[in-house]
């Protein structure tokens, strides 16, 4: 498994990042070009490309990404009220191959996304 994608570079302190939240399986950081008031990654430690190359044995791992956007939701005061995206390949905007749940707030979201 490859450690250098752009988002583990930041984990490791190799180039800059503001990291909100780190356990034993995943760390957060807040989006370089938020698009919203609250604009945080959730990304797990392991180098996943995107959810339609996850296995069966992540399932533990992805239900755990979501228990932490809750938990980061939480601590920058959201009221229960945000969107977690994940987006999955080029055609549907992601640009960085390593998963991530984009946590967005503190503003009110319309529906459908672009
Ligand atoms: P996606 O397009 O879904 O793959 O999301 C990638 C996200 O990573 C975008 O919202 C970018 O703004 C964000 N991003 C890219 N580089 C950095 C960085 N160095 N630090 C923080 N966020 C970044």
């Amino acid at each position: 498994m490859s450690q250098n994608s752009i988002f583990l570079k930041i984990k490791s302190g190799e180039i800059p990042g503001k990291i909100v939240f780190e356990d034993d399986q995943c760390f957060a950081i807040e989006d370089i070009n938020p698009q919203a008031p609250v604009h945080v990654l959730i990304i797990p430690n392991k180098e996943i490309a995107k959810v339609s190359d996850s296995e069966e044995s992540d399932k533990k791992l992805l239900g755990h990404l979501l228990l932490v956007s809750k938990k980061i939701a939480d601590k920058y005061n959201l009221n229960d009220n945000y969107r977690l995206v994940i987006n999955n390949g080029a055609d549907a905007g992601q640009s960085v191959f390593h998963i991530h749940v984009h946590l967005l707030g503190g503003r009110g979201l319309t529906w459908p996304p672009g």
